[in-house]
């Protein structure tokens, strides 16, 4: 579901119960955020560009509001209006294509996110150029994740939700004394599974954003699929994976992708600045990086069994 494999488990006396209705939950989401999906109300919003506001579900209301903010405000690489650009690429997709240059600027002329006009008192979204499109694929997993262990948190005594490496849990782990969930940190250059490190969460929520999940490869060219709004073209950087821990799997996302096209150095001393966020990044020279507080939860990968 959502475009990636979800793995969901709670400890509760009436675990299955609790899972259906999870599951339904996941559902209604589904085909509330996924711009992919004729039926998505996503999509109706679109129909609806250069035409008319509409009335939005208060939980689409919600994310792209939250999703503008972060897109308006510096430093950022998040543009929620980068729709018409993901378009053309299509990176993840069969038919996944390095659009002419021609095509990504005219793409870019409708990504302004300062054009998206919202109503808080009627909830209504209008987007004002018919070519507009908003892409929520790097908020959407969290926002669902957050909204999943909120649901069942007063039902269960312990879960987590995986949904598809944006990890969110809550509770003590039934596997170990600690209470902690431990976290393997995928490395970026090996197939899916093997890790560079891990983390021990409590609570907590773990977000990547890494170079090496969709790719396209031309010639001898490979481009992945989080893009720099500025030039159109995937973020050039030497971060192959940038993982933010959070308590809201939400928030994880939004500064895993705002902050991905910064330089090592301006991305830690942002995350050291900030109270409520904390950073892993993996470099091309295979370094791993860390803000001050995540130190005391790593594990380094020989322990982490
Ligand atoms: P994943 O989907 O692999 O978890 P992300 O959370 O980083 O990765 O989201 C990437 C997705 O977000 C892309 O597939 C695309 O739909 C969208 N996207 C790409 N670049 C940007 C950007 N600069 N700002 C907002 N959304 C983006
Ligand atoms: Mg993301």
């Amino acid at each position: 579901m959502i475009g990636t494999k979800i793995d969901l488990m709670v400890d509760s006396p009436s675990s299955s119960t609790l899972l259906k209705q999870l599951t339904h939950d996941l559902k209604v989401y589904e085909t509330r955020f996924n711009a992919n999906d004729p039926q998505s109300e996503l999509m109706a919003l679109h129909h609806c560009a250069g035409v008319t506001p509409i009335t939005v579900h208060d939980d689409l209301y919600k994310l792209i509001a939250l999703g503008k903010k972060h897109s308006l405000i510096t430093p950022s690489y998040l543009n929620i209006a980068l729709g018409p650009l993901v378009k053309q690429w299509h990176i993840g997709f069969d038919d996944a294509k390095k659009p002419s240059d021609d095509l990504i600027m005219e793409a870019l002329a409708s990504t302004d996110p300062n054009l998206i006009e919202l109503n808080d008192e009627k909830k209504t979204v209008y987007l004002p150029k018919k070519e507009m499109e908003i892409d929520l694929g790097a908020l959407a997993k969290g926002y669902i994740a957050d909204r999943i262990i909120s649901t069942c948190e007063n039902q269960a005594t312990t879960g987590f939700i995986n949904l598809g490496g944006n990890f969110l849990s809550f509770g003590p782990s039934p596997k170990r004394a600690s209470g902690y969930y431990r976290i393997g940190i995928q490395d970026p250059e090996k197939p899916r599974g093997n890790y560079m490190l891990a983390v021990d969460t409590l609570n907590q929520s773990v977000v990547t954003s890494g170079v090496y999940e969709r790719q396209l490869k031309h010639g001898n060219q490979s481009y992945h699929h989080i893009f720099d709004p500025k030039t159109g073209y995937p973020i050039e950087t030497d971060i192959l994976s940038l993982t933010i821990i959070s308590d809201t799997s939400l928030e994880a996302e939004i500064f895993s992708t705002r902050l991905f096209g910064l330089s090592v150095e301006n991305i830690l001393s942002f995350v050291n600045d900030s109270n409520n966020i904390d950073a892993i990044i993996i470099t091309k020279d295979r370094h791993i990086h860390l803000s001050e507080t995540i130190k005391h939860q790593i594990v380094p990968l020989s322990h982490a069994i």
